[in-house]
């Protein structure tokens, strides 16, 4: 097998490569936050970072793969099939539905399984609030421009 020449800056690049990969490998030392990490490297494979969740109104419950930050969401049936999101396991929060106060009139607005319309989704934890808010949907006529 010949051997193709390579421009001096790209030899030297892959004479470190190879020098690198020839090192015995040094373990990696412990972790020394309290919290562990989201994911890791072993031997070159990548790590599933396993989330166990579930639903603190209707006791679903599901588990993900996944090692980007997510949320994972259900059709709550205790929340008239309002779209909630699922709690990583141990997490004590509250969830709940606030119905829209003001007048609807011709605003296209969610509305859950019972007709009501609803404003949005609150999620109370211990250490602060999500909501997941629905706009009312606009609507303009073509004989109003
Ligand atoms: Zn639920």
């Amino acid at each position: 097998m010949s051997k193709v020449a390579l421009p001096p800056g790209l030899e030297r690049l892959r004479s470190q490569l190879l020098a690198r990969s020839r090192q015995p490998q040094v373990s990696q030392p412990k972790a020394t936050t309290a919290r562990p990490p989201l994911a890791g490297l072993n031997g070159g494979q990548l790590l599933a970072l396993v989330t166990n969740w579930y639903c603190p109104n209707c006791g679903r419950t599901d588990q993900t793969r996944e090692v980007q930050p997510h949320t994972r969401y259900h059709d709550c049936p205790k929340l008239a099939g309002m779209s909630a999101p699922l709690l990583p396991q141990g997490t004590k929060a509250k969830v709940f539905t606030k119905e829209r106060e003001d007048y609807v009139g011709q605003d296209l607005v969610r509305l859950d399984d019972n007709g009501r319309p609803i404003m949005t989704v609150i999620t109370v934890r211990d250490e602060g609030q999500d909501a997941m808010v629905f706009a009312p949907t606009a609507v303009l006529r073509a004989k109003e421009l």
